[in-house]
């Protein structure tokens, strides 16, 4: 499903419960573009920032520095926004 499909979530709200089906997995939605982040999109959390899921395409990664970010463990990824008002490293490694 291309990203630009889709139903757009509030901006302050990293998950959202479906009010609709209590069962439901709860839906995130993405930090940038604020519409839905599925299971099988290429999609990164924002750990140390503000615990959004972003939408590979929407935070400007290369698919490389994706694939190397999610095979990496121990790294953890921020967000554009949180890297200019938080002052945290783009990349953090877990002690
Ligand atoms: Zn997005
Ligand atoms: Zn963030």
């Amino acid at each position: 499903m291309p990203v630009s499909a889709g139903k757009v979530y509030p901006a302050d709200q990293p998950m959202v419960f479906n009010a609709q089906n209590p069962n439901a997995p709860p839906i995130y939605p993405c930090g940038v573009c604020h519409k839905e982040v599925h299971d099988n999109d290429q999609a990164i959390l924002c750990e140390s920032g503000c615990n959004f899921w972003f939408h590979r395409g929407c935070t400007g990664l290369t698919e490389a520095a994706f694939q190397m970010l999610t095979a990496e463990v121990y790294a953890e990824w921020v967000c554009d926004k949180c890297l200019q008002s938080k002052n945290i490293p783009l990349v953090k490694f877990k002690p």
